[in-house]
Parts: structure tokens; C-alpha cells; sequence
């Protein structure tokens, strides 16, 4: 019998079939030498080669499969600059400061950087900055999202409440009390913008080397050499951004994280009529539900909507597509037509016990990053300033991110996550019930 591949596939995702091309890279061959090596070309090993080319670092990046091959290229593209798993005083709490402030400011800071970058390079992605609204299914939920907005927008953030005919107006569904826009938002092809900033990389001057597993990573004669099946880097430094998507590389770097997998499908592009009855100002939209169902347009205008797999969702794919559409017609009544989910695809995320980046000091010189989880988008292309201090040595004291120790997730986020997951679904239930709110199908 044939073990799973670790990975989903990665040709299925609508990405892959709609993307600009990749630029063109080599697999690495005999010895190379770099300032900085880079391990894992998503977008936090992306906009670090970038931000270093930029300022004439010598720059290599290693990547195993191709550029965006990890959660980078397989995402849903919501690009959305908060915070999903805390509010920003829970963060605060966690963090302390001066770390949480700083991250709260690169976080929320977030898509100017996308937005500059994707000018800057001509970047093709399909990116509108068109907004988020997350609705409120039952009425209490406008109180979080009042504070919510309150915490954002003293960070500078540009968000604010909707009542229930502007939430109307704005998303085309009758059926949110109110909810919380956020007007900075957007959305984009995944692997269209990770192919673009591994463009802008090259065009930069730095070096991307693909099919170039890492396979392991020792000092020699005062420099790190990075080795692959066929070459090395020889480097100052390393910087392994390697996420969900791990493999080997450097002893116990998978042990930081635990895999929580998440789906994504998208429709046949829809009517003139469903347009209008479903976001017709195309921002992106969160149901508002714990157990999230998020969605937004492709350039195409298919919807495109992500979920977790619960039960025999994401399991058995007749009844996933049935979950999806009846979700969102019973959300937009005014969708007719048959929706026929023409692509689906599965992803990967790196959940932690604390899920927010984590900067790991593996070694003098060489350091790690993971647990962007679900919110790399933004996440990922503000960690490039972040991982290009580091390597022009900004002291550890005044980096965005604390340097920790190596350490493993507690055996209980194997379960942790999913269990969090039917734990919301049964308190947005029980909330809507008290309230007298009615549930959505599957919910
Ligand atoms: C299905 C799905 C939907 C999502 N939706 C959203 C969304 O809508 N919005 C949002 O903000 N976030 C979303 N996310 C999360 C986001 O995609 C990730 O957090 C982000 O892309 C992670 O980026 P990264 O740079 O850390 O790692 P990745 O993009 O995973 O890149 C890591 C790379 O390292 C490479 N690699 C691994 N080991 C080695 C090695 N030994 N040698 C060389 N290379 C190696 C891998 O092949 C991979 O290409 C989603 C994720 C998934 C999976």
C-alpha cells in the first residue's frame, strides 16, 4: 500500500489554472554563495529575499517544490490586516509589550506593504483593496464587533459598525443584524502575487534555486552551509521560512507546529443577477460564525469560499458542495442558479497553541518563523521587514518579534484546534437559539 502524500495536491486549486507564469528558476547545482540564505519561498521567504535585495544583501532562496507551492500559492486570498485567533487587548495580554504593540502596528500596517509592493513590481494578482465585512447572525454579536472596531480603529486602523441596511447594501444579504467593515481589506490570486514576488526578487538581483529541498544545515569554516541533494549555499545566514509545508531542513522545526487542514471552492464565474444579489461592492465576507465560512470574488467572479472539514464535511465531496451552496444561498436568497463548485482544494495551516508568528533562534546566525496559520496573506508580507532586520542585525531587543527558543507544541493541539472548532459552532448556536435568531443550514 502507498503512504498519503503529506501534502494536497496543488494543481487543483484555481490559482494554479488562472496565475501569471512562474519566472523562470534553476534547480541548485555545485556551490553557491550568499550574504543571506533563505529557506521556503512563501511570502514570508518571498518579501524577505525581496527586502534584502533591496537594500543590496546578496540573497539566496531555497525552495523544495516551486514558488508558492505551500500555503502561499494554495490560500483563499482574503487579505485582511487583524488578527484572527485574539482581540487586540487579549494580545496585549499575551504578549506584552513592547512585543504586542509592535506586531499590532506591522500587523494593522499590513496592506500598505502589499499594496506597494504589488505597484512597485507590476505585480498581476487580481488585487482589490474592496474590503471585509464580517456579519453578525445573531444580535449580540454586534457588541464584540463594537469592540472590536473600537481596538482597531485606536490603532489607526480605518474600520467601522454597519447597521442592517447598509450591511444589506454592502453584501446583498438580508440575513446579518448588523456588522463590522473593515474599508482596508482586500483580496488576491494567491500564487499569482507569490509568483510575483518571486519576479521582484529577481528583478532585485536576488537568487531563487527551486526543486532544492533543504536537506540539512552545518557550520564550515566560519559559514553555514545550506545543503541540497545536488548543492550547498555557503552563508552568513539563514533564515528558514518553511510554515506548514516543513520538510526536514533543520532537526525539529515540524514539532513547532501542528497541521490543521482547511478546504477552498470556487463556483462557475455567476450571473449578472447573483452578482448583485451576493457582494455586489465584491468586498470579501465572514459569516460571522466561530466555524468560519468566508468568501469573495475572483477576477473571473467565481466565489471563492474556505472552510474547515468537520464530520463528513470536507470528507465526502457531495455533500461538502451541498454544504456550500445551500450556505450561501440561504445567506443571498437572491442566487438562483445552480452553483456548481468547479474547483476544490485542500491546504494546510500551522496551528500553535499561541497562533501568531513565531521567530525561532536555532543557532547563532540562523533563525526560523512559523505559525502565519490562517492569516498569512498580510501576515506574511509585513514578516519580510521583520526577518530583514534580524539579518542586517538589528539587536534582538528592538526586533517586532521576541527571538525565543526551539520549542514543541503540547500534544493536545492535535486535537485542540478542531475541538475549538465544534466548541464555537455549539456557542453561536446556542446564542442564536437564546436570541431568537435562526440558524443557518449546516450550521
Ligand atoms: C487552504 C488555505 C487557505 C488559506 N486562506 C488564507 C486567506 O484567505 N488569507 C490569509 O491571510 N491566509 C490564508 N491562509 C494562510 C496562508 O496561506 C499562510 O499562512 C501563508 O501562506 C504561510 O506562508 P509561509 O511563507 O509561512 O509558508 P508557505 O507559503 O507554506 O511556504 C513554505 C515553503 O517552504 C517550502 N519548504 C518546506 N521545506 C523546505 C525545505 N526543506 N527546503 C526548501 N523549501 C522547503 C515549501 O515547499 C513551501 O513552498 C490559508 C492557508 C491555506 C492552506
Amino acid at each position: 500500500m502507498t503512504a498519503a502524500p503529506r501534502f494536497s495536491p496543488f494543481e487543483t486549486t484555481l490559482w494554479y489554472a488562472t496565475a501569471a507564469p512562474a519566472p523562470e528558476t534553476d534547480m541548485l547545482r555545485g556551490t553557491e554563495r550568499a550574504d543571506v540564505c533563505i529557506v521556503g519561498a512563501g511570502y514570508a521567504g518571498l518579501t524577505t529575499a525581496l527586502e534584502l535585495a533591496r537594500q543590496g544583501v546578496s540573497v539566496i532562496l531555497l525552495e523544495r517544490m516551486e514558488i508558492g507551492f505551500g500555503g502561499s500559492g494554495r490560500n483563499a486570498g482574503h487579505c485582511t490586516p487583524t488578527f484572527t485567533h485574539y482581540s487586540l487587548p487579549d494580545l496585549r495580554r499575551v504578549l506584552g509589550e513592547p512585543w504586542a504593540e509592535r506586531l499590532i502596528h506591522r500587523q494593522t500596517r499590513a496592506n500598505d506593504k502589499v499594496g506597494e509592493m504589488i505597484a512597485r513590481y507590476g505585480i498581476d494578482c487580481e488585487w482589490e483593496q474592496n474590503g471585509y465585512v464580517q456579519g453578525a447572525l445573531f444580535p449580540g454579536h454586534m457588541k464584540v464587533m463594537e469592540a472590536r472596531a473600537a481596538a482597531y480603529n485606536a490603532v489607526g486602523a480605518r474600520t467601522r459598525m454597519l447597521d442592517r441596511a447598509e450591511t444589506e447594501a454592502i453584501t446583498g444579504s438580508p440575513r446579518f443584524y448588523g456588522g463590522w467593515l473593515h474599508e482596508e481589506a482586500g483580496g488576491l490570486n494567491a500564487l499569482g502575487y507569490a509568483r510575483g514576488l518571486g519576479r521582484a526578487v529577481l528583478a532585485e538581483g536576488g537568487r531563487i534555486f527551486t526543486r532544492s529541498g533543504v536537506t540539512g544545515c552545518e557550520k564550515r569554516d566560519g559559514k553555514w552551509s545550506v545543503r541540497t541533494d545536488a548543492g550547498e549555499v555557503l552563508a552568513e545566514k539563514v533564515i528558514f521560512t518553511t510554515g506548514a509545508y516543513t520538510v526536514a531542513g533543520w532537526p525539529k522545526l515540524e514539532d513547532t507546529f501542528r497541521i490543521m487542514r482547511v478546504f477552498v471552492a470556487a463556483t462557475q464565474p455567476l450571473s449578472a443577477e447573483s452578482q448583485a444579489a451576493c457582494l455586489p461592492r465584491r468586498t470579501t465576507i465572514q459569516d460571522g460564525r466561530g466555524d468560519i465560512y468566508v468568501y469573495k470574488y475572483n477576477r473571473e467572479n467565481r466565489i471563492v469560499a474556505s472552510m474547515f472539514p468537520m464530520g463528513r464535511r470536507g470528507r465526502d465531496p457531495a455533500y461538502t458542495r451541498q454544504v456550500l451552496s445551500e450556505r450561501l444561498k440561504w445567506l443571498h436568497p437572491g442566487i438562483r442558479e445552480e452553483l456548481d463548485w468547479q474547483f476544490f482544494w485542500f491546504g494546510e495551516l500551522d496551528m500553535q497553541r499561541l497562533t501568531v508568528p513565531r521567530l525561532y533562534g536555532l543557532a547563532p546566525g540562523v533563525v526560523a518563523m512559523t505559525g502565519l496559520s490562517g492569516r498569512g496573506v498580510p501576515t506574511g508580507s509585513m514578516l519580510g521587514g521583520v526577518l530583514c532586520e534580524w539579518a542586517l542585525g538589528v539587536p534582538e531587543a528592538d526586533l517586532s518579534l521576541r527571538l525565543e527558543p526551539l520549542s514543541a507544541q503540547p500534544a493536545y493541539m492535535r486535537f485542540a484546534p478542531q475541538l475549538a472548532l465544534r466548541g464555537y459552532r455549539l456557542r453561536d448556536d446556542l446564542r442564536a437559539l437564546i436570541q431568537r435568531a435562526p440558524l443557518p443550514p449546516h450550521a
